[in-house]
């Protein structure tokens, strides 16, 4: 009998028994933000100098002086210290899509041999870490292997704290020797400036106050929770996130009685615990419920500033996995864990704020602020219209692949939701904004504007759940997000596209205006143009459906299911020029992420083959094969006892059924290494990628059909691994 399931499965019953309940009744705005050094921390523990030198930094990402970055460090230290630090971290995103901290020590031994606690500016603002195995897609040749992490000071340094101890961790950036950046977060803080600068000259046309435009993201992170022991004993959880084989349990989300239901108790317990250590380090955290699979829940905090969101969240799944452990549990942020139960997204809650305090994607009060509406909200349909080929490869994994490519919504087809009213009001527009335009058409039309949009709020109920990018409201949801990714890669993606397009609408613009052209009617007109142009993207149907594909088709849009497909546009001559114009990748650095995702692709396949394959051999054939000998022994014997064929007609007929998933199981593994053996010979990667995807990554289905067939008919005490009513439903 296979031990190891059935002990995972006793011991969740002393798991579920040891309820920690570390919620302390605290208010959150008494331990909120506890471990930031931002708000009045700055003003307590910086010099007046220091404290007005980083807050000008943090608005206007002004440089800081080397003398004052000495005493910002001396600040922080003390403060840290006070705390109970120890050691201090830079602490950054490199391109392997988790976190990366080198801790060192404040202690330091003077020249004469004292010991001292020390931090100085240099170690604030830049250090080098011993990194040469972070992917680079061959930026850093081997003989350069030189990295360097730079300071983000508009991102507040944080303590983590364990229970070996406390770190103080400063957000910093990752770059090669020669400034080429080497993770998630240069390009995006690149992205959010020239977004800035793009729709701060927008928005002039409306109010020359705007002196700055920040992007504001609110995500909604989904994710499983499941017993710590049973998933250690699949061996496919453990080693890349998502269970290979497994046949779909009887019950398993049709009922729908897990969505919004009261969430189960020992999964409770962990949401407050990893509130708590999230409130401490600032993370907004308002939002949590039960999703739609069995075992799958949400998250979700109150929007910040772009930056300090994609911080948060990457943070967040930190702090959910080590919280996790404390309650002998295990969070699964991979975007489909289980086959036929739904996949985790990342909702990316996407809109922009002028310093004046306006929300450029909220529809306005007035005729005027709602032509600003219009404007943003157009040039952002224009920018996704445009673009759509990017976006879609901003979110391409192999993991990601599982939803966007299958038999789940949203699809791999970009598309835009806006809802009916706005729907009308575009028509309008597109309908009465024409060549000839007397002041009476202009007052009238926009009065009309005016006196649709507030109507919109009411249009928040009809959301199609379905779209990959929706207009809710008052933002834009970029549903097709993976839930493990980091929202970096589709953010600055969007702001670099949003950036763009608003530049060349000022040009369009400007151009009318010095013909002559009032401004307002010269917004209208351009506008009008772009929603001519953008119809294609606009989809208000059920994107989960054939005829959507088949329509999508007709449109011209482009359906990559797969990642090494979505991927190709990384490395074509428009996307070089938009990226290289807006000053966010040099070409090289475009071709080394092509190369960087690529790889990943090949490696996160590679990984699966062969767990796919060590599962069947090791696993499912062993118990296969030893049921069907007792099978043989029991038709053996009903044979020596004198029983006609007739009678053991269901045993002969099992064996043999057997007989067929083993030998299938078994050609369809030999065939799969072939086709790795095969693609590993492959020098190029992107060729390499597409070998993966289309001659090893194919036989997966085809394996784990036979071997979730034998899952069925196999004894239930010999199958070795949890079943998915295990892995879904005990805790
Ligand atoms: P749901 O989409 O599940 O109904 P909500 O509409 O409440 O949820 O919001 C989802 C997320 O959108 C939250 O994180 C919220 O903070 C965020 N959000 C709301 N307004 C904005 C905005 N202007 N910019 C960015 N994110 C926003
Ligand atoms: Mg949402």
């Amino acid at each position: 009998m296979s031990s190891f399931r059935f002990e995972s499965i006793e011991s969740v019953g002393s798991h579920s028994k040891m309820q920690i309940n570390s919620y302390n009744g605290k208010k959150v705005t008494a331990i909120f933000g506890s471990n930031v050094f931002t708000g009045s921390a700055l003003r307590q523990y910086l010099t007046d100098e220091a404290y007005k030198s980083l807050t000008k930094s943090i608005q206007s990402g002004t440089k800081i002086e080397r003398k004052v970055a000495e005493q910002i460090a001396a600040g922080m230290k003390t403060w840290a210290e006070e705390r109970g630090a120890t050691h201090f971290s830079h602490w950054f995103q490199p391109l392997t899509g988790t976190t990366a901290e080198k801790h060192d020590s404040f202690f330091t031994l003077k020249s004469d041999g004292t010991a001292i606690e020390t931090f100085d500016g240099d170690a604030l603002i830049q250090q080098e870490p011993d990194a040469s195995s972070f992917p680079n897609g061959g930026i850093r040749a081997t003989f350069e292997a030189r990295g360097y992490t730079a300071w983000d000071p508009a991102s507040p340094p944080f303590i983590i704290e364990s229970a070996q101890g406390k770190t103080l961790c400063i957000p910093t950036i990752f770059i090669a020797y020669n400034g080429e950046s080497l993770d998630y977060k240069a390009p995006l803080l690149k992205s959010i400036e020239v977004l800035d600068k793009a729709a701060v000259d927008v928005c002039h046309y409306f109010d020359k106050n705007v002196s700055k435009v920040t992007a504001t993201l609110g995500w909604e992170q989904e994710y499983f929770v499941i017993d710590e022991s049973i998933a250690n004993a699949r061996p496919d959880l453990v080693m890349c996130g998502r269970t290979l084989i497994g046949h779909t349990p009887a019950k398993g989300q049709q009922l729908e009685d897990h969505y919004f239901g009261s969430i189960p108790e020992r999964v409770f317990a962990f949401m407050q615990d990893y509130e708590q250590e999230s409130y401490k380090l600032g993370i907004p955290l308002r939002t949590r419920h039960n999703e739609v699979a069995p075992a799958q829940f949400e998250c979700a905090p109150i929007f910040e500033e772009v930056n300090i969101a994609v911080d948060h969240n990457t943070l967040l799944m930190d702090v959910m996995n080590k919280v996790a452990k404390r309650h002998k549990l295990k969070v699964l942020f991979h975007e489909k864990p289980f086959a036929g139960v739904n996949g985790s997204g990342k909702h990316n809650n996407w809109s922009l704020a002028t310093d004046t305090g306006v929300n450029l994607l909220g529809p306005g009060k007035t005729p005027r602020t709602n032509l600003l509406f219009l404007t943003f909200f157009v040039n952002a349909i224009k920018a996704v219209h445009d673009h759509a080929d990017l976006l879609r490869a901003a979110i391409a994994s192999a993991s990601n692949d599982h939803r966007l490519g299958a038999n789940e919504a949203p699809p791999a087809i970009m598309s835009v939701f806006i809802g009916t009213y706005l729907t009308s009001v575009l028509d309008e527009i597109e309908e009465r904004v024409n060549g000839k335009f007397s002041e009476q058409d202009e007052v009238i039309l926009k009065l009309d504007i005016h006196k649709h949009i507030p109507e919109l709020m009411m249009d928040n109920t009809d959301r199609n759940r379905t779209s990959p990018f929706a207009f809710t409201g008052n933002k834009f949801e970029f549903r097709a997000v993976g839930s493990s990714a980091n929202c970096a890669s589709s953010m600055s993606t969007l702001n670099t596209i949003m950036a763009d397009t608003l530049k060349k609408f000022k040009v369009e613009v400007d151009a009318k205006i010095e013909k002559g052209e009032k401004k307002e009617i010269a917004i209208l007109q351009v506008l009008r143009q772009y929603i001519k142009d953008s119809r294609n993207i606009l989809f208000e149907g059920d994107n989960y459906s054939d005829a959507w594909a088949q329509e999508a088709e007709k449109r011209g849009l482009s359906n990559f299911k797969t990642t090494p497909e979505a991927l190709e546009v990384l490395i074509k001559d428009d996307t070089i020029n938009l990226f290289k114009n807006m000053g966010i990748y040099t070409e090289r650095e475009l071709h080394a992420r092509y190369e960087i995702v690529m790889e990943e692709y090949v490696k996160k396949v590679q990984i699966e083959a062969r767990i796919l394959g060590y599962l069947c051999t090791n696993h499912v054939l062993p118990a296969a094969i030893q049921y069907q000998n007792t099978l043989i022994e029991n038709v053996r014997g009903l044979k020596e006892i004198g029983l006609k064929p007739a009678s053991y007609k269901a045993q002969l007929n099992l064996v043999e059924v057997v007989s067929r998933h083993i030998q299938e199981i078994n050609d369809n593994v030999e065939l799969m290494i072939e086709e790795r053996k095969k693609a590993n010979k492959i020098e190029h990667a992107r060729d390499r990628a597409f070998a993966y995807c289309d001659h090893v990554k194919v036989l997966f289905d085809k394996i784990r059909y036979h071997a979730d067939k034998l899952e069925l008919i196999v004894d239930d005490k010999l199958w070795p691994m949890p079943k998915y009513r295990e892995l879904l439903f005990i805790r």
